[in-house]
């Protein structure tokens, strides 16, 4: 199963940043890529037309309801259904191991590894659902300029994604502050 991190990734294959959207899933054959690089799901063709549709629905709906969550509103109905929707579609249970870890294994094969696409959306759907519901979790978009990435801040005082995106924004306020003189910081 996803853990937070696989979940994040998933909602973030699309951005709509201020200078244009970036769409990592753009078309089946981009989101098989996609899913076997980053998620390792292997499937032995190439997404349908309408897979890949259901797909996108799936993560663009994840993205609204994580970024409600952000903004303190609720969640709209119809995301909610959708991802309730596609994580009841198969069935799985909670083990317990001998190590005290609980996992998730899909009923009938007792893997934890999604053997389908019904499966591949549930297990994306229950990563989105356990991070939207963690109370602790500290959900953050990036605060770079043109980055609208969302990921987990660590630390309360984080507010890059990315050390990338943290250089960056660095580099830009010294170029500032060298134009304006310095006399004034
Ligand atoms: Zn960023």
């Amino acid at each position: 199963m996803f853990d937070s991190g696989a979940a994040l990734a998933f909602v973030n294959t699309r951005r709509d940043r201020p200078s244009g959207r970036i769409e990592s899933l753009g078309d089946p054959a981009a989101a098989s890529a996609w899913l076997e690089h980053e998620l390792g799901y292997q499937q032995a063709r190439a997404l349908e037309k309408a897979e890949h549709a259901r797909l996108l629905a799936l993560r663009d709906s994840a993205q609204r309801l994580l970024r409600a969550r952000l903004a303190g509103s609720a969640p709209a109905p119809d995301d909610l259904l959708l991802l309730n929707q596609s994580s009841a579609a198969a069935p799985r249970s909670d083990q317990l191991g001998e190590d005290w870890r609980a996992s998730l294994r899909f009923s009938g094969s007792g893997s934890a590894n999604p053997r389908d696409l019904t499966e591949l959306f549930a297990a994306l759907a229950s990563a989105i659902i356990s991070l939207a519901a963690d109370s602790s979790a500290n959900l953050a978009e990036c605060g770079a300029d043109d980055c609208v990435v969302l990921f987990l801040r660590t630390d309360p005082r984080q507010r890059w994604h990315s050390q990338r995106c943290g250089n960056r924004m660095r580099a830009a306020r010294s170029y500032a502050k060298h134009r304006s003189g310095g006399a004034r910081g």
